[in-house]
């Protein structure tokens, strides 16, 4: 099967866009882009011309460098949710959850994650163990609940963790180590977190990204995807909600974090 190649592109302060390349046919995709001109420049640097572009959802530091790249790049496909075609002005193809998506000979499934906004997707090339999702899983995080509600953004984090546990999670920032600082005062005892935690720090003072982790490694370090963990239902039982509930586990979790 067909497999891409991801590249990492650091843009703006924190945000992360991602250029794809099926290595059999060398088809390039991007993932979000806030600013076209950095875009441009590393495209340039690699010879190479996008084909599409797939949004993941609305926010203006992931959609910024649409209308640049498409003056750019004439007949450039956008890809965006089909159900927020308003706030996707650059969008030219729309698409809702279990649709396919190609590029070259790689394919993806889209998966509606709603919560951090009520438009959100992510795209899953699942021969490329690769999942793209914006803001709505990050490396021992998960987005801010922006729109939706607690249980759509519960449902969200349970669906891409389902994904197989070698699926590289490329997410839209880089968050790692503040995420980090927050597993640890709810979770403790966690020592694959506290194993993570060090890896991170490492990582980070070497300038490099942390990105991708794995949805297997989530499920060992994300507080958000544990919220069977005793440390993470204890945390939410303090904060007098039911720790027998899910949704209200990671609810309490999640407002924790706001205020962290
Ligand atoms: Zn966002």
């Amino acid at each position: 099967m067909a497999k891409l190649e991801v590249m990492l592109v650091p843009q703006l302060s924190d945000n992360y866009s991602y250029v794809m390349r099926c290595e059999d046919t060398g088809d390039v995709g991007i993932v979000d882009c806030p600013d076209a001109e950095d875009m441009i420049a590393f495209l340039n640097k690699k010879g190479w011309t996008p084909k599409a572009i797939f949004l993941t959802h609305h926010h203006w530091d992931h959609i910024d460098g649409t209308k640049g790249l498409k003056e750019k790049y004439p007949g450039l496909k956008v890809y965006g949710y089909i159900h927020d075609q308003k706030r996707l002005p650059d969008a030219t193809d729309f698409v809702d959850e279990g649709d396919t998506v190609s590029l070259g000979a790689c394919e993806a499934k889209v998966l509606f994650t709603p919560g951090h906004t009520i438009g959100h997707i992510a795209y899953h090339f699942a021969g490329s163990d690769a999942v793209f999702c914006g803001d709505t899983m990050f490396a021992a995080g998960c987005g801010r609940v922006f729109e939706g509600t607690f249980a759509q953004m519960h449902e969200s984090m349970q669906k891409l963790a389902a994904l197989p546990p070698e699926t590289k999670v490329y997410c839209g920032h880089e968050y790692t180590a503040s995420n980090v600082r927050f597993a640890l005062a709810v979770d403790p005892e966690n020592l694959e977190l506290k194993a993570f935690e060090v890896e991170v720090k490492q990582l980070r003072d070497e300038g490099q990204p942390t990105i991708p982790t794995t949805i297997g490694k989530e499920l060992a370090v994300n507080p958000f995807l544990r919220v069977d963990a005793p440390s993470i239902q204890q945390a939410a039982a303090e904060m007098g909600k039911d720790a027998s509930d899910p949704v209200a586990v990671f609810e309490a979790t999640r407002t924790r974090k706001d205020n962290f």
